[in-house]
């Protein structure tokens, strides 16, 4: 009996162990366009023929080499670790650290390098850069699952080009090998936690200040989403920022038939107050500016684009020979409030509550 149940205990703790170590692996596009790269690497590895898995040559610890294009005769080469996990190696790509290993391809006349980087790994070279690291940890957490979420739910939106998503801001920032211990911490404690609507993965969108209630996605983008509305913040955010602009100004950027500036139509700001000219988190759907030779109706981001407006949650005033707006928060409004999240954590929310605060009915699910 004694040894039936020392061997479920050990089958169990097997079990645990495997699902605590697997992870998926992200192909980051790191070059594209290039004719030769300089790689070195931090572990013993192996260099194989990515479409075949023949072992071409080994790399010592601290090794490097340069692929050129002109000089490659296979398709693809694939560096990885010879004894070590994946998470353990560190590949130095045109100089820069990254974690995982690296794969260079032939498209067309050059070439295209890309990080297999395992996602936790990933992770601690995407939250640091998206989040400030000093923001507490709870906040950090929920930040770390958005991400985690956004790469999963994301992953082969690159597909044409070879790899699952890019290092910039079209997918997310990814910096490489960047070392905050409270984004580690972050990290480690939510291993494997994404967030799902309907057993889906979610679209994860973030802000920087929602300035008071956050927007329904349809208000911005056109297609409504059940997770993402309009919420009010319930700590109340941030003193209104300004944006000031000569009258002259405003209305040269509408052109000469637009003429001088003689009014602007816009219904006053209740933050989370709808209205026909606002969207019922009281953001601006549209307003009429009145010129000496024309009348034009704008939008919200029209504005928002012309002046640089932090938000389109804003008032506008006329004051003699200046155009005056009012407003609060930064960023489309859509999803989670970065500075919302800071705040909710100072005021000892963790970060479940955090998350199912911005995304309305999700639950967290761990993957892995
Ligand atoms: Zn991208």
């Amino acid at each position: 009996m004694k040894k039936i149940l020392l061997l479920i205990i050990f089958l169990l703790m097997s079990r645990a162990e495997a699902a605590g170590t697997w992870q998926p692996v992200i192909r980051v596009g790191i070059l594209s366009g290039v004719k030769q790269v300089s790689l070195q690497v931090s572990a013993p590895c192996i260099m194989i023929n990515a479409a075949k898995g023949e072992v071409l040559k080994k790399i010592p610890e601290g090794g490097g080499l340069t692929v050129d294009f002109a000089h490659m005769k296979i398709n693809a080469i694939e560096i990885l670790p010879e004894k070590v996990p994946l998470k353990d190696l560190q590949v130095t790509i045109d100089g820069k650290k990254y974690y995982g290993g690296v794969n260079v391809s032939k498209v067309k006349d050059s070439l295209t390098v890309i990080n297999l980087a395992p996602l936790e790994e990933y992770l601690r070279g995407v939250v640091s850069k998206e989040m400030s690291p000093s923001f507490p940890l709870e906040a950090l957490k929920a930040q770390t699952i958005a991400a985690r979420s956004f790469a999963l739910k994301n992953r082969g939106r690159h597909a044409k080009d070879g790899y699952d998503l890019c290092n910039g801001t079209h997918c997310q920032v990814y910096v490489g090998v960047a070392n905050f211990d409270s984004v580690d911490k972050a990290i480690d404690e939510t291993r494997g936690e994404v967030l799902v609507y309907k057993e889906k993965l979610i679209d994860t969108n973030f802000h920087a200040d929602s300035g008071g209630m956050t927007e329904d996605v349809g208000d911005v983008w056109g297609t409504a989403t059940p997770y993402l509305v309009a919420v009010r913040e319930i700590i109340q955010l941030a003193a209104p920022w300004t944006v000031k602009v000569t009258a002259k100004d405003f209305s040269s950027r509408f052109g000469d038939n637009f003429g001088d500036v003689q009014s602007i139509k816009l219904s006053k700001l209740t933050i989370g107050k709808e209205a026909e000219d606002r969207t019922s988190s009281g953001r601006v759907k549209s307003a009429q500016i009145v010129g000496s030779k024309k009348t034009l109706t704008l939008t919200g981001n029209d504005f928002r684009r012309k002046f640089s407006l932090p938000s389109t949650l804003f008032d506008i005033k006329l004051d003699g020979d200046e155009i005056i707006f009012t407003g609060y928060g930064r960023g489309h409004g859509v999803g989670m409030s970065q500075i919302g999240a800071r705040d909710y954590a100072k005021d000892g929310w963790n970060y479940k509550k955090i998350l199912a605060h911005y995304y309305k009915d999700t639950k967290l699910k761990k993957l892995y």
